[in-house]
């Protein structure tokens, strides 16, 4: 690869603008190069005049001066000019101070203008960035404008023009090619430096267009290739312990429960016992939508290690969430005399000592706990399962140091934010993925409203009719104090308290708070000392109080579609019909969005509707971090491309499964270099 060079090298740019351009996180050439401009102004050819002012960047045109008009009022030159094309005719404006145009125009001369248009009476007028005078005869050549992505004291004019400026320069730095030769030949891509060159100033849209095609491309073949590699590697450790499963232990485990598993339920547990009947670890995730029986699918996957004399370990985000799959687990366990051991942060040292010491001798089967299962001095004699709830809430690291704790042991993560099937291709290309795409019979569906603020005097008063009735609410906001126009939760408790609700027992929820204190919060609001819960989207994830039956969600609009589905799973979960109220302002033209929400139930729905709303880095901003750190592919509108690259990457690794050819040296080398493929590839 050859040598970078610091920005402050490139001609343009100076002591002033560096820092500039670092902001922008540009701080060498090869930054520079690889800042594609997001779009392009098509300036090749004059806009009729008829036609000005229909695009909301510069324009050019091309005319014959009529008339020219020229003033100066206070050191501002103020001229005016008048051109007339086969369309029509038009105004030229220039207006400043330094212009020094006064004098040049006179009647008869044929001009090139550029710049914005404004729609006047008088017909559109172009405030004239740049201009020149044409000979009689010749035609105008314009260019395509690269725009990139600017700041406030940086715009893309300077960036373009510091591109422009340095361009060979900047692709005398370009490193190896991580496109193979024989696949930029299969798919007909150029050479690496003439992509570089057909982005930053290509001569027609179809260049530009097929040069970021060749980045997108090589973008997803990292991605794949690493992916891929990560399997390979996995499938070739055949280190697991390979269970055994019973012929009749599926049969056994639902006569043991009060109700017979759903269809996807028994679908779900076979593949996850076939991968566990292997030697070779099992990586699998779990999805399904809130309520669809998620921890009986683990519970099935615990009594199988438990059969085969290994143990399991459970981990889940908090203590809440620990607690509740303990509880959870219990009952359904006890049949197969498997305990549950708990070990939390909060715990006595007694209580603790002895739970690590039944771990570490083998003696307890199960260990459900939070981070502090990860804690030095848990051991485990034989650890073969490791299930990880809410995987995404972990780091690759944690999840690591879990499962280190065993030699080879089977992997589940679970997760109850359903990840579009386009995306999970992707952002799990390590991954098998399960899905229960089914709920257990007779759940009565969350009732949902959309409501303008200016109703919610009737929401409230709908929350306290629900209150009467013996049930719960939660009143969810996005901001903790008032430091936005954004609802906040410490004010409207106050309120609630003040003048709504001065007779009920309000509670408050938040992130600033400490985990002693919003477990204490939630003790007391799952033990119904609490009617109504305000709280910030610190409830969203796994909280189960089953006489909650109404969630009140405002400024809902500052929400994706798949989070306002997650915090609306928090009710629903008992015997009563619960109810979700969707508040937005009055003046929000978004509410649409929101509809789908009173629509569907169905979470995959859902996720891809907001999916193709938002795009997908928006998506997986919230939902999984890591798709968000793409350059510039996108993987829903790329998706085909994708597809495109791993089939690619997933011959390459056939033929030369280390990458050790020559001609593959630069796929290594972006391989070892690019962090996202790390971010992106969920495993280990
Ligand atoms: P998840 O973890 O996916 O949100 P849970 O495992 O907590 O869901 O299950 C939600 C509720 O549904 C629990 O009360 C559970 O007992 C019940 N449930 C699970 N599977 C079935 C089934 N097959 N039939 C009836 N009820 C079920
Ligand atoms: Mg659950």
């Amino acid at each position: 690869m050859s040598d970078d060079l610091p920005i402050e090298s490139l001609g343009g740019v100076g002591a002033k603008s560096a820092p500039l351009f670092r902001d922008l996180g540009i701080h060498t050439a090869r930054d520079l190069l690889d800042y594609i401009p997001f779009r392009y102004d098509d300036l090749r050819f004059p806009t009729p005049s008829n036609k000005l002012g229909t695009n909301a960047g510069e324009e050019n045109a091309v005319g014959v001066v009529t008339q020219v008009k020229e003033r100066r009022v206070r050191g501002l030159e103020i001229v005016e000019v008048r051109l007339r094309d086969d369309a029509g005719e038009f105004t030229a404006k220039w207006i400043g101070r330094n212009r020094y145009v006064i004098g040049r125009f006179s009647e008869g001369m044929r001009l090139f203008v550029r710049g914005r248009t404004e729609r006047t009476l008088a017909g559109p007028a172009l405030n004239v960035t740049q201009y020149s005078q044409l000979r009689d005869g010749e035609t105008y050549h314009g260019e395509m404008v690269p725009v990139y992505r600017a700041s406030k004291d940086l715009p893309t004019r300077k960036i373009a023009s510091v591109v422009a400026k340095n361009l060979p320069r900047l692709i005398g730095v370009t490193g190896d090619d991580p496109l193979p030769p024989g696949v930029a030949r299969d798919r007909k891509y150029g050479t690496l430096a003439s992509a570089y060159h057909a982005v930053h100033a290509p001569a027609t849209p179809e260049e530009a267009q097929a040069a970021r095609e060749r980045f997108i491309f090589t973008e997803f073949l990292v991605l794949a290739t690493a992916a891929e590699m990560r399997r390979a590697e996995r499938e070739r450790e055949h280190d697991a312990d390979p269970l055994k499963v019973p012929p009749s232990l599926l049969d056994e485990f639902e006569t043991a429960l009060p109700f017979p598993l759903t269809g996807a339920q028994r679908r779900v547990i076979g593949e996850i016992w076939n991968d566990m009947s292997r030697d070779v670890p099992m990586n699998r995730l779990l999805q399904g939508d809130v309520g669809s029986g998620k921890t009986l699918v683990a519970a099935a996957a615990i009594v199988l290690a438990a059969r085969n004399g290994v143990q399991s370990a459970l981990m889940a985000p908090t203590e809440i969430l620990a607690a509740q799959h303990a509880a959870k687990l219990a009952p359904l366990l006890l049949p197969f005399g498997i305990p549950v051991e708990a070990v939390f942060g909060s715990q006595g040292a007694r209580a603790r000592n002895a739970a690590v010491g039944r771990i570490a001798s083998g003696e307890a089967a199960l260990a459900v706990g939070t981070h502090a299962l990860l804690t030095e001095g848990v051991d485990f004699a034989r650890l073969g399962l490791v299930i990880i709830d809410e995987q995404h809430r972990f780091g690759v690291e944690q999840r690591a140091r879990l499962r280190a704790k065993g030699a080879a042991p089977h992997t589940l993560h679970m997760t109850a934010t359903p990840i579009p099937r386009t995306l999970a291709q992707s952002v799990y290309a390590d991954l098998d993925a399960s899905t229960i795409d089914e709920l257990p019979p007779g759940r009565t569906p969350i009732e949902t409203y959309a409501v303008r603020v200016s109703r919610l005097d009737e929401v409230y008063e709908f929350v306290r009719g629900n209150v009467e009735l013996g049930h719960q609410a939660y009143i969810v906001a996005p901001a903790i104090d008032e430091e936005s126009e954004l609802t906040s939760v410490v004010a409207e408790a106050e309120r609630l308290k003040s003048d709504v609700f001065p007779d009920l027992r309000i509670g408050l929820l938040h992130g600033r708070l400490t985990p002693k204190e919003k477990d204490d919060v939630m003790g007391r609001f799952s033990r119904g000392e609490i009617d109504v819960l305000l709280a910030t989207t610190v409830v969203e994830v796994g909280v189960d109080v089953p006489n909650a039956s109404v969630m009140v969600i405002l400024d809902a609009h500052r929400y994706g579609l798949a989070q306002l589905h997650q915090l609306r799973g928090r009710v629903g979960r008992g015997a009563a019909k619960s109810f979700c109220v969707l508040v937005y302002p009055d003046d929000n033209v978004e509410s649409e969005r929101l509809e789908i929400l009173t629509e569907s139930t169905d979470g995959f729905r859902i996720a891809e509707e907001d999916l193709r709303i938002r795009g997908a880095g928006e998506f997986a901003g919230t939902a999984q971090s890591g798709a968000a750190d793409l350059w510039i592919a996108d993987l829903v509108r790329d998706i085909d491309v994708y597809r495109a690259a791993k089939r690619v990457a997933e011959s390459l690794l056939a033929n030369d499964p280390g990458l050790r050819k020559p001609e593959h040296a630069g796929l290594r080398a972006a391989l070892e270099r690019q962090p996202t493929t790390r971010a992106l590839v969920l495993s280990s």
